[in-house]
């Protein structure tokens, strides 16, 4: 199945299973939350004209090239008086611009004579340097959809109209499991054929990111029975999300485990890293299986669940930015999948690890991101290729 095909039956999968269900969270707890509904303005932005200057404010019909004496001085934060006739205001960037007002010159362009009037030495057009009212926003504006992500950037702006909560799509609940009897939790001593379990820590961390809560459920046994009961005690989840276990020939019980309270297609993606690929129902759950090897669960995450985990919240523009680069190596052999090579940019170049073997985590930790190399295609130094940053796939 070629990546867009499985991101496409993916999506659509999603989409048939948004997260119901919305809760009001301050700003500080809101970065990598999904809008539950449009944010509309409920003031002009600014509220009222202002200096964009440190300078004098005037009424420019009022001016024929005298010195004008200074009448008030207007700080930021604190309300003026209307103009005085023939007079012009001190005023400090952005103090609300007096009534009568309708120019400000900065004080470079300005000279305090001995007697304390101000003489203006360029020419002045009226709207010069002020900050109209409304001119960032008007008050009932859609400012932000439904379905946007926050960010910092977002926060700010919530924060500049006032909002002080948001009403957000709850946390998806993943069930986050590992299986394997080789694997063993950091901290612990390792065993005859035993390695340490990397797949859990990046996707809790990775989920979290997200905004999803994690249900850890640890290491899954190679054992049908550990499996069926480890499933029947998962509770309400929104995804269960597995890594392991899908090879070809395997023992596969927790396939067979699920299979017993719904259904599992395998898919076999055109990708590489990350051959197999589950998805099925465990009694109306939604179940991804990544396979086992860190670079492929980081590819497969990356690129097919964490789309859909954000489809899930309503998310529309899941896909991660992504540009053309020179290659800066040679891939003489074309494949037969589409390959996610892991790299960076050197000098204008996509270079790439040494080692892109399934099971090199480090290939990714040393890369920026993913260098892709299509099905059939054999670039050579200097052909373009798609470069997906990773900082695009891990917020
Ligand atoms: P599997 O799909 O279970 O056959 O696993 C494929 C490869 O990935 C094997 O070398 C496993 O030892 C390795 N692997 C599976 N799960 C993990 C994990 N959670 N952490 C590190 N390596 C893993
Ligand atoms: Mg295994």
């Amino acid at each position: 199945m070629p990546v867009e095909q499985a991101l496409e039956r993916l999506l659509a999968l999603a989409d048939a299973a948004p997260i119901e269900g919305t809760e009001q969270v301050p700003l500080a707890d809101a970065e990598g939350r999904v809008l539950a509904m449009a944010l509309v303005a409920g003031l002009d932005l600014p509220p009222w004209p202002n200096s964009a200057m440190d300078g004098y404010a005037m009424r420019l019909s009022d001016w024929q090239g005298e010195p004008l004496p200074v009448s008030q001085r207007i700080f930021a934060g604190h309300a003026p008086a209307p103009l005085q006739p023939g007079t012009c205001a001190r005023i400090f960037t952005g103090a609300p611009l007096p009534e009568g007002a309708d120019c400000v010159e900065m004080q470079e362009n300005a000279e305090v004579l001995a007697d304390q009037r101000v003489r203006f030495l360029a020419p002045l057009k009226v709207g010069q340097n002020v900050r109209p009212q409304g001119q960032e926003t008007r008050a009932g504006e859609t400012v932000l959809d439904k379905g946007t992500r926050l960010g910092p950037i977002e926060l700010g702006l919530a924060a500049s109209l006032g909002c002080a909560r948001l009403e957000v799509v709850r946390r998806v609940r993943v069930a986050v499991l590992s299986t394997g009897d080789e694997l063993v939790e950091p901290g612990l001593p390792l065993g005859p054929g035993q390695i340490y379990n990397s797949n859990r820590r990046l996707l809790a961390s990775w989920l979290q990111r997200l905004g999803c809560e994690v249900v850890d459920v640890g290491i899954l046994a190679d054992d049908l029975e550990l499996t069926r009961q480890c499933l029947a005690g998962l509770g309400d989840v929104d995804l269960i999300l597995s890594t392991g276990g899908v090879s070809v020939g395997e023992a596969d019980y927790l396939g067979i485990a699920l299979r017993e309270a719904g259904e599992l297609a395998l898919w076999k993606l055109a990708i590489k890293p990350g051959k197999p690929l589950t998805f099925g129902h465990y009694r109306g759950v939604p179940v991804i299986g990544l396979p086992g090897n860190p670079a492929s669960t980081l590819v497969t995450f990356g690129l097919l669940t964490r789309p859909y985990l954000l489809r899930r919240q309503g998310v529309q523009a899941v896909t991660p930015l992504q540009f053309s680069v020179p290659a800066g190596f040679d891939w003489p052999k074309a494949g037969t999948r589409r390959e996610y090579l892991r790299g960076r940019i050197e000098q204008g170049q996509a270079r790439i690890y040494k080692n892109q073997s399934s099971g090199v985590l480090r290939s990714a930790a040393w890369a920026e991101g993913l260098v892709e190399v299509r099905e059939g295609q054999t670039p050579h130094c200097g052909d373009s290729v798609q470069f997906i940053p990773l900082s695009e796939l891990l917020g």
